[in-house]
Formats: structure tokens, C-alpha cells, sequence
């Protein structure tokens, strides 16, 4: 018989894992759509709908994608579930339920397990996303949490990113270039604004904006077979009160940023009109620019100069 392990995988987590995972039932507590939930082998979910199901998943990694130095656990919880409910969002889709694995880093703070479960869960509460179970274990390794979302496409829905046509108009909600200094750890996952759009009835491709408007909108061209023409003095930019630290421009931030997780749509030209006279949910909608036959990005500068925009936005080429 093989001698038994000196200390299992989850030894080292303060409280325990079974006393975390105790906490997290109890702050989750009951949901409509979950049957069995957190205590058993794995969750039964009542289907609420025929339609098909969306699953999206991303992992976010310390020291790669946040530094626990500047975000609060919370706000790690908070992003791990929100980047999926963008991709769903992307989708014109519902997220319904969520699973989720964290590994927590042996000796860390005592509360880190809890704080990064509370701001999750505060945001599956506040979207209605019931979070059915997950998996917990300790690491000698950076704090590592991934989250799997399923959902359902609105009827209308899915929006993929190949349906993009000549003569479609772009429109983006909010504004771009704001995350580095801010709110890519607290930003709202656009779910109202996508079924907004859905609804037009004119939506034709969609994607969130989570590489940079310049590299997401080439994965939509490059899908869709087509090319597209931005208009600078269109692309909504960062809010006026916030600093500009680097002194690259508003404009540069706006197409190179990375985390923005605004919803970029292709929207026939009639319904796109509708749409940015009357945002559906308020969140400011800007055309900023059409689909055209071809290939790549033609950005058309405020002084009338044409640059092409690589799918990586340089400084030196816009500003
Ligand atoms: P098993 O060994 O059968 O996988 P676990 O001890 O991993 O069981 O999990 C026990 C229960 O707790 C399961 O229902 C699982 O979904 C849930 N669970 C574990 N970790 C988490 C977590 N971080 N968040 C939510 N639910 C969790
Ligand atoms: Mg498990």
C-alpha cells in the first residue's frame, strides 16, 4: 500500500478548504435554475430553454493579469466572473450559471479565499448568474482563478463574429482607452446594452473589445471576410477627466488599449441611425465608422489623412 500523501493538496489554506467552501454555500444560497448545487459530486441545473447553450471560459492569473499588491480580492472575484459575462454579452447571449476553480496560494491572508468569492458572487447576484459549484485547492504557485459561464442566446442571438457586411455601420458602446488607469478590474459586463442590440433586430456581428479596438475589430474583419473604414474624430475616447500619464494621446489609448470590455457591433446602416439617436440603455452608442469590401483598416484622421491601422495600434502611426 503506498504510504499516504503528508499533505494533501488543499493543507496550508487558513480555514481550510472545506471550511471556504462552507463559506461559499452559504453566501450563495439558493437559485431558481439550480437543482443541485455547492455540496455535491457536480450541480444539476433546471434548462430553462430549448436554445442551445453558450459555454465561455477565461483564467485570470496573478502577476499576469492583476498584481493582489493593486487590486482588492474582491475585484479579482469581481473580474474573473465579469470577463466571461462580456464574452456571453459578445454572444447575444443570457449567462446563467457559473463554476469556478481557484487555487489559492498557501499561507496567504486569511481572507483572500472569502474577499475574492464575495466580489464574485456580488456580480452573480447582480445578473441574476447562479454560481453552481467550482473547485478549491491550495498552490505553492501565483493565485490562479478561472471561471466557466454557460448561458443561452437571446432570441436572436447568437451574434457571431462573421456576419459582418459591406456597408454596415460599427458602433461601440461607452468609451474607449479608459482601462489601464481604472476600471478594467471593476467594469459593468455590457449585458443590457447586447440585448439592446439584439433586439434592433439589425445586429449582424459583435464582439467585446478585450485586446484593443484596432486587434478586436480585425478578428470580426477576418471572420466576416470584409474590411473596414474608422473615422478618429468618431471613436468615443476617454472620459476628458482622466490624466493622460504617458503621453500618448486619448486617440492611441482608444485603439490600442487593451481590457476595455465595451461591445463592438456590425449594425445595418438603417438600424445603426435608430440606435445611436436612441441608446437602448443609456450607455452611450458611437458609430465610428463602416464595413467595406476588402481586407484590413483604413483610419481616417481628423485632418483628412487616410493611415492604415494594423491590428496592434502604434502610437507613431495615429497619433
Ligand atoms: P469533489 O472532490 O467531489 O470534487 P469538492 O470538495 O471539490 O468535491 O467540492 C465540494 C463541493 O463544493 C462541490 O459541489 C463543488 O462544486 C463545490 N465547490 C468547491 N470549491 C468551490 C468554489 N471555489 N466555489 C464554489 N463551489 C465550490
Ligand atoms: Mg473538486
Amino acid at each position: 500500500m503506498p504510504a499516504r500523501t503528508p499533505s494533501s493538496p488543499t493543507t496550508g489554506l487558513p480555514g481550510g478548504e472545506f471550511g471556504l467552501i462552507e463559506w461559499i454555500r452559504q453566501r450563495t444560497g439558493s437559485h431558481p435554475l439550480v437543482d443541485v448545487g455547492i455540496g455535491d459530486d457536480a450541480a444539476m441545473l433546471s434548462w430553462p430553454t430549448t436554445h442551445p447553450a453558450l459555454v465561455a471560459v477565461d483564467m485570470l492569473v496573478e502577476n499576469v493579469h492583476f498584481d493582489l499588491s493593486r487590486a482588492k480580492p474582491e475585484q479579482v472575484g469581481h473580474k474573473a466572473l465579469a470577463v466571461n459575462l462580456s464574452d456571453i454579452a459578445a454572444m447575444g447571449g443570457q449567462p446563467l450559471a457559473a463554476v469556478v476553480s481557484v487555487a489559492l496560494p498557501r499561507g496567504s491572508q486569511h481572507d483572500l479565499g472569502q474577499r475574492l468569492h464575495d466580489g464574485l458572487i456580488t456580480l452573480a447576484e447582480q445578473t441574476g448568474v447562479a454560481l453552481a459549484g467550482g473547485d478549491t485547492t491550495a498552490t505553492d504557485g501565483p493565485l490562479v482563478v478561472s471561471v466557466t459561464v454557460i448561458g443561452t442566446p437571446l432570441e436572436g442571438g447568437p451574434i457571431l463574429r462573421s456576419g459582418a457586411r459591406p456597408g454596415d455601420r460599427l458602433l461601440v458602446t461607452g468609451y474607449l482607452g479608459n482601462s489601464r488607469e481604472r476600471h478594467h478590474l471593476d467594469f459593468t459586463p455590457r449585458l443590457a446594452e447586447s440585448v439592446g442590440l439584439v433586439e434592433s433586430g439589425g445586429l449582424h456581428a459583435m464582439i467585446d473589445i478585450s485586446d484593443g479596438l484596432a486587434a478586436d475589430l480585425h478578428h470580426v474583419l477576418t471572420a466576416s471576410g470584409v474590411g473596414a473604414r474608422l473615422n478618429a474624430s468618431d471613436i468615443p475616447t476617454r472620459e476628458p477627466d482622466t490624466p493622460v500619464r504617458d503621453g500618448r494621446t486619448p486617440l492611441a489609448h482608444a485603439v490600442a488599449d487593451g481590457e476595455d470590455f465595451e461591445l463592438l457591433a456590425a449594425v445595418d446602416p438603417r438600424v445603426a441611425e435608430e440606435l445611436v439617436a436612441a441608446p437602448p440603455c443609456g450607455t452611450p452608442l458611437s458609430d465610428i465608422g463602416e464595413i467595406v469590401p476588402g481586407s484590413g483598416v483604413e483610419l481616417v484622421m481628423p485632418n483628412g489623412h487616410i493611415v492604415p491601422l494594423p491590428p496592434l495600434g502604434y502610437e507613431h502611426r495615429i497619433d
